[in-house]
C-alpha cells in the first residue's frame, strides 16, 4: 500500500511552472499575471487568498488582489471584472467563493472573460470539458488526475467511482475521468446502495464533505482510493475516507491532509500559466 504525497507532488507542479516561466518570460515578456478578487472578511477565503499570493510569488506569476467589503454591490463587483478581461496583464480571474448572499455566484462566473476562467467554472469551460476537450478544468479534480499520474495509476478501462456531484468537484471529476477512458459511475446523497458501487470500484474518488463515511469493508482489495473531502471535526481536518479500515485495503491511498487538498492551488498555477499561453498562441 502507497500513502500518495499530495505535498511532494504539488510542489513539483509548482516548479515545473516555475521553471516553464523561467524560459518563456525572459526580459522584456511579461510574466503571466492572476488577479483574485475577494468580497468580504471570510477568515477561511483569507487564508485560502493569501496561499494563492504566496504560490504565485514562488512561481514567478504576477499576483493581484482585490479586497472588496462584504457591503459591496453586484454591479461593482462586474464593473471590476470587466475591467479585467481588458486588462492585457491579467491572463487569469478568480473570484473567491462563498460570494454574500446578494451576490449571484452565476451571474458572477459568466461574467468572466471564458479565456481567463482558470478555475474553469464558466459555462463555455464546462461544455468544453463535457466534450472531451477541455480549455481549464477545475483545479481539485485537475490535481486528482495528476496524482494517478504521477504515481502511475491507469484509468483506462477501469471501474472508477466519484462519490459526490457538485459543479466543483464532482462532476468535473467524473468528466476528467471519463476523458481517460475510465467507466465512471458518480454517486450522491440519493444513491440507493452506496457499498454496492463502492465495492465494485478499482478507483474511487471521494468528495461528499461526509468525515470517514467510506469505510474498508466498503472497498475492494488493490482499490486506488482518493480523498477530496475536508471537514474540520473538533479542530481536526478529517476525509471522507476512514483512513485506517481503507489503507489495509488499498493499493494507493490519499491521506488528509497531506493529499488532493495542495494540488488545488498547485494546479491554478498551471492553470494560470496555460491561460498565458492560450492567450498568447504558444502551444500548450
Ligand atoms: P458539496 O457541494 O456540498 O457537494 C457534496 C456532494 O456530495 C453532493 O453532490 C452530495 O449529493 C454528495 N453527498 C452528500 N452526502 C452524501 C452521501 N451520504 N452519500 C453520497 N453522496 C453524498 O461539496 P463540494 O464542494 O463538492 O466538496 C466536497 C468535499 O470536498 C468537501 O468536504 C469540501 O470541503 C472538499 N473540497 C476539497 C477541496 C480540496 O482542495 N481538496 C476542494 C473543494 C472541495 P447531492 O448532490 O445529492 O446533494
Amino acid at each position: 500500500m502507497t500513502v500518495i504525497d499530495g505535498k511532494a507532488v504539488s510542489a513539483k507542479v509548482k516548479a515545473e511552472v516555475a521553471e516553464e516561466i523561467k524560459k518563456l518570460c525572459r526580459e522584456p515578456e511579461r510574466a503571466p499575471g492572476l488577479a483574485v478578487v475577494l468580497v468580504g472578511e471570510d477568515p477561511a477565503s483569507q487564508v485560502y487568498v493569501r496561499n494563492k499570493k504566496r504560490a504565485c510569488e514562488a512561481c514567478g506569476i504576477n499576483s493581484f488582489e482585490y479586497l472588496l467589503s462584504a457591503g459591496e454591490s453586484e454591479e461593482r463587483l462586474l464593473e471590476l471584472i470587466d475591467s479585467l478581461n481588458r486588462d492585457e496583464s491579467v491572463d487569469g480571474i478568480l473570484v473567491q467563493m462563498p460570494l454574500p448572499k446578494h451576490i449571484s455566484p452565476a451571474r458572477v462566473t459568466e461574467s468572466i472573460d471564458p479565456y481567463k476562467d482558470v478555475d474553469g467554472f464558466h459555462s463555455q469551460n464546462v461544455g468544453l470539458l463535457t466534450q472531451g476537450t477541455p480549455r481549464f478544468a477545475p483545479c481539485t479534480p485537475l490535481g486528482v488526475m495528476r496524482l494517478l499520474a504521477e504515481y502511475g495509476v491507469e484509468v483506462k478501462g477501469k471501474n472508477c467511482l466519484v462519490v459526490g456531484r457538485s459543479n466543483i468537484v464532482g462532476k468535473p471529476m467524473s468528466a476528467l475521468l471519463l476523458a481517460a477512458d475510465g467507466t465512471v459511475t458518480t454517486a450522491h446523497s440519493r444513491t440507493a446502495d452506496l457499498a454496492f458501487h463502492t465495492r465494485n470500484a478499482d478507483i474511487i474518488v471521494a468528495a461528499c464533505g461526509r468525515p470517514g463515511m467510506i469505510t474498508g469493508d466498503m472497498v475492494k482489495e488493490g482499490a486506488v482510493l482518493i480523498d477530496v473531502g475536508i471537514t474540520r471535526v473538533d479542530g481536526a481536518l478529517k476525509g471522507d475516507l476512514d483512513f485506517d479500515s481503507c489503507a489495509r485495503k488499498a493499493s494507493f491511498i490519499t491521506p488528509v491532509p497531506g493529499g488532493v487538498g495542495p494540488m488545488t492551488i498547485a494546479m491554478l498555477m498551471r492553470n494560470t500559466l496555460r491561460s498565458y499561453k492560450l492567450r498568447k498562441g504558444i502551444e500548450v
